[in-house]
């Protein structure tokens, strides 16, 4: 995973994705994700840590590999 800070993940987010979201909620929902995070929220799906930044956007705490079907997370995005 490559860190960010939870400002710049939600401006590139917004940057790839124009009209979809609102700054303030998605600041407000990867801050409510990455706390989850740190109180320790397990994947609904397989009980491995949640993916923070994929968390926040889904709205929906799973890890890497369930959300987003692949394996390999080393050039995605974590929010820190
Ligand atoms: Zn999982």
């Amino acid at each position: 995973m490559v860190n960010i800070s939870i400002e710049k993940f939600a401006t590139a987010t917004i940057k790839n994705n124009p009209n979809q979201y609102q700054k303030a909620d998605l600041i407000r929902a990867l801050t409510d994700a990455l706390k989850a995070k740190q109180n320790g929220a397990k994947c609904m799906i397989c009980g491995s840590p949640i993916w923070a930044a994929g968390s926040g956007i889904t709205g929906t705490y799973m890890c890497f590999t369930c959300t987003t079907g692949e394996a390999d997370d080393s050039e995605d995005y974590e929010i820190c």
